[in-house]
């Protein structure tokens, strides 16, 4: 036991600079450590250190009631001290995240390379909630997984939330995609869906938090989260490209005249509503649900429902200055013979870049890319410099259209860049609903907006 004692104090000793642990708990904490140790590995694996930390934070009660008390002096001290928090407990995997290569593109969107989370590639296990049999939490998500071992959630601390005057909570997400991400969960374990109260529910969310966003992914398979079985929604402290879009063309609302209703200047099919006025903007917001819900153009390639419901929308808010700003993305996961992966999912020569559903942060103009593609557009990069052809067919386009931008006069690396952001882009139209103002307009007036 002896050869483990140093260890635990130099442990004991970090938690009590970083992890708020309270000197009357250091023989305690010490002892409990002793105990695990002897089994960890050198160095600690991943679930040695979900263990070792978990030991070393403050129970769930304790972390409540602290975040609360910070939200009553300044939510965002609250959220700036909970975030630091499960940074320092090792729940948030910062180390690994900072090393995830990101960039802006000249075309205004976010590219980052998701190293830390392997790539997502059945849908169909969103269905579920990736729920694993015989464990009494039915999802991922669920509350009841903090503190769960054989999810590696020992570590995982969450905070109370009251959304609409029903039980949430708030979590970071471990392999976060941007500044402090995370996701607001349903204590209950229910099937995700947006109706007139999930307009409600986010902004009373931006109100306890007007530093952050948040937003709900549309319900259905394809073109959604990975966890379609269990309500949550996902928000941060970053401003979004989608954020910084312009109105193109303004609507009106007789019956209310106070807000603000557009549709943007961007590559995916978006509405705007602006306002102060709480239930005027849900009144607005769940029109428009209910008219894109049922709303076919099959000139357009649009189904509503064919038997399954394939029209769905995916509201994200922010708070301002004046009110609120409520985009509605119109989404669709129909599929044809010529796009089994979906109508208005990324087409099939962009799948070497993003196979994968875009969802709803992506469609606000934040790519997550599969890891596997650093080593990949690498090899593209060394092959266009030394004049060499591809080896694999999958990464023409990427190739040909980088070369271009390169004999444009872009150096190789920033080249690559741009073309993945271009890409993104193209996707993002691919997701559109609407590729012309004018159908776009023609959905508007059905709504009973008035140009
Ligand atoms: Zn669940």
């Amino acid at each position: 036991m002896k050869e483990y004692l140093t260890e635990a104090e130099k442990l004991t000793q970090y938690a009590k600079e970083n992890l708020e642990l309270d000197e009357r708990n250091i023989f305690y904490v010490k002892n409990r450590l002793l105990e695990v140790l002897p089994f960890c590995s050198d160095p600690f694996s991943d679930e040695d250190i979900d263990k070792i930390y978990d030991i070393l934070s403050l129970t769930p009660d304790k972390i409540d009631e602290k975040f609360h008390r910070l939200v009553k002096e300044d939510c965002k001290k609250a959220t700036d001290w909970l975030y630091d928090y499960c940074v320092k407990n090792q729940y948030v995997k910062r180390d690994r995240l900072d090393k995830n290569p990101r960039f802006d593109v000249s075309n205004g969107l976010i590219v980052t390379i998701n190293k830390a989370k392997p790539e997502f590639r059945d849908p169909n296990k969103a269905r579920t909630g990736n729920s694993v049999d015989g464990g009494f939490c039915s999802c991922v998500i669920c509350r009841e997984n903090e503190g769960f071992g054989a999810r590696n959630k020992r570590n995982l601390r969450t905070v109370s939330l009251n959304l609409g005057g029903q039980n949430w909570f708030w979590q970071y997400s471990p392999y976060g995609y941007f500044n402090q991400h995370g996701i607001a969960v349903n204590c209950e374990h229910i099937p995700m869906h947006v109706d007139r109260e999930t307009f409600s529910r986010l902004m009373d969310f931006v109100d306890i938090f007007p530093h952050y966003f948040i937003g709900c992914n549309a319900p259905l398979q394809r073109i959604g989260g990975s966890v379609l079985a269990h309500d949550h929604y996902q928000g941060g402290g970053e401003v979004l490209p989608l954020f910084k879009a312009k109105i193109k063309r303004f609507f009106k609302d007789e019956s209310n005249p106070s807000l603000k209703i557009g549709i943007l200047d961007w590559p995916g099919t978006v509405i705007r509503i602006i306002g102060g006025d709480r239930e005027a903007i849900s009144a607005v917001a769940d029109k428009i649900r209910v008219t894109w819900e049922s709303y076919t153009d099959t000139n357009l390639g649009i189904v509503a429902n064919d038997g399954e419901q394939h029209n769905a929308i995916s509201p994200t808010v922010i708070k301002t200055a004046t009110g609120y700003e409520m985009n509605i993305i119109l989404r669709s996961n129909i599929t044809s013979e010529r796009y089994p992966d979906g109508v208005f999912h990324a087409h099939p020569e962009y799948h070497s870049v993003k196979k994968e559903s875009i969802g709803l942060i992506e469609a606000q103009g934040l790519f997550i890319l599969p890891g596997r593609l650093e080593a990949q557009l690498s090899e593209i990069e060394t092959a266009i410099e030394k004049g060499l052809p591809l080896d694999s067919e999958d990464f023409t386009l990427v190739y040909e259209e980088t070369k271009t931008l390169v004999k444009k006069g872009y150096d190789v690396h920033t080249a690559m860049k741009e073309e993945l952001g271009s890409i993104c882009y193209r996707i993002l139209q691919n997701t559109a609903v609407f590729k012309k103002e004018e159908d776009f307009c023609a959905f508007m007036i059905k709504a009973g907006y008035t140009a």
